[in-house]
This record gives structure tokens, C-alpha cells and sequence, in this order.
């Protein structure tokens, strides 16, 4: 749709409406979903486990994350990527992030991702990357789509390449097991140039927190290069 905003001074959302990222539904330009899909989503927040994000009578740790070497200090997640009965309206727009390339979704998702940050704790935004021949298939990472959207409303720096993956793992999707997926990315990633994060708190972003061992394996390899401190944000976590 055309939009003349700049020409005619009228409400943005009367002439450039967006498309609801779940179902396309017309919406106001700077929201993730309509408000029906948004019904549909369950948002989190506390009560919840502040090293895994899960939801919590209180806000202790809970059993995997009281370790004291644990190396990630916050994570968080703005939705359940579990609907009720079916993909979730959050599962559908990560979809179509990833899969179909809406790359302009990248703004929208960042927006919602705001709320369950804390810009006072982040030095340096780092997305969790893809291996360059899986960067190469898609052509994109969405991941770092949405933290280089979040790393400008933050006003903080990006470090596309602070994280880099050397060892391509299998698709977590389907892959039960914690133990095996910690064993799938253990040594995957490496940090190339630790002064670029050393003495920094780095926030960490993904899309969906599965098990955890992705994110888990990125953080523990940023604190081994000298990072202070590593908070997760994704859009959507599996409960
Ligand atoms: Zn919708
Ligand atoms: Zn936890």
C-alpha cells in the first residue's frame, strides 16, 4: 500500500496499516498481531524462573538454573510458543519470519520484545548465529533481523559477528532430550575477538527458547571470553 503520510498529515495507522504477522488481519503499523491473535497468546511474565524464563509460583530459580556456574543471568521471553490447541499466533509469526522471509516483521517483533528488558543492563547486543551455510541457504538470520532492530530502540551497539558458529548442529526440532541437545552444540560457537565483548553485559537474542542448550551453549562461550554478564531475550518460549 502506498503511503502518504509525509504528504497528508493524517493518523499513520488510517493510511499505512499493517498486516496482523499471524493472520493478516489489518492492524496499527507498530503492532506485532491483532487484537484477536493477541487474545490468543499467552504473554509471560513474572512470577518466573529468571535464569530459564519458566513460569514460577515465585520468582526463585528453579532446580537447572540454582547452579552457581550457570552463565546465563536473566532469560526472558515475551510469549508461549505453545497455543492452546495448535501453533500458537506467535508460532505462526516466527514462521513467517524464518520461513517465508518477512523480514519487515523484524521492527514489529522487536517493539513487543522491549517491555521484558532492562536497557540499563545491556552493553552490546549479540544475535545467536546461524552457521554460514545455513546463512547462505536462507539468506538471512532472523534472529539477528530482530536484534538489530531492538539494538537501535536501545541505542546500544550490534555485534553481528561477536558469536560465531563453526560447527553446524542438527535442527534442535524433534530433538527431546536436553542431554542430547547440549551434546549437539557443545563447541559449536566460538567468540573470534573476546576484547569486543570483554567487561560488557551482553543481551542475547533468539527467537525460541526449545531447551535452552542453544542459548545456554552461546552464553557459557561469551562469559568464557570475558563478558560480565549474559541476558537471553526470545520472542517465544516452549513451556
Ligand atoms: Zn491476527
Ligand atoms: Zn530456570
Amino acid at each position: 500500500m502506498q503511503c502518504f503520510r509525509s504528504v497528508v498529515r493524517l493518523p499513520a495507522d488510517l493510511l499505512c496499516p499493517e498486516r496482523c504477522a499471524a493472520c493478516d488481519a489489518l492492524v496499527h503499523p507498530t503492532d506485532l498481531l491483532c487484537a484477536a491473535c493477541l487474545t490468543a497468546t499467552r504473554r509471560l511474565g513474572p512470577p518466573e524462573c529468571p535464569g530459564c524464563g519458566a513460569p514460577r509460583p515465585t520468582d526463585a530459580r528453579c532446580g537447572a538454573c540454582a547452579r552457581p556456574d550457570a552463565a546465563i543471568r536473566t532469560a526472558r521471553a515475551w510469549a508461549a510458543y505453545d497455543g492452546a490447541a495448535g501453533p500458537s499466533p506467535v508460532a505462526r509469526a516466527i514462521a513467517r519470519l524464518k520461513y517465508r522471509g518477512a523480514r519487515r516483521l523484524g521492527r514489529r517483533f522487536a517493539t513487543v520484545l522491549t517491555s521484558r528488558i532492562s536497557a540499563a543492563d545491556v552493553a552490546l547486543v549479540v544475535p545467536v548465529p546461524l552457521h554460514p551455510r545455513r546463512l547462505r541457504a536462507r539468506g538471512f538470520n532472523q534472529s539477528a533481523v530482530v536484534a538489530r532492530h531492538l539494538a537501535r530502540s536501545l541505542d546500544r551497539p550490534i555485534g553481528l559477528t561477536a558469536v560465531v558458529r563453526i560447527r553446524d548442529t542438527p535442527s534442535q526440532v524433534g530433538t527431546a532430550a536436553v542431554a542430547t541437545r547440549s551434546a549437539n552444540v557443545a563447541g559449536a560457537f566460538t567468540v573470534p575477538r573476546p576484547p569486543a565483548v570483554r567487561g560488557r553485559p551482553i543481551l542475547l537474542v533468539d527467537d525460541v527458547w526449545t531447551s535452552g542448550a542453544t542459548v545456554r551453549a552461546v552464553a557459557r562461550c561469551l562469559r568464557e571470553a570475558g563478558a560480565t554478564a549474559v541476558d537471553v531475550i526470545t520472542i517465544a518460549r516452549v513451556l
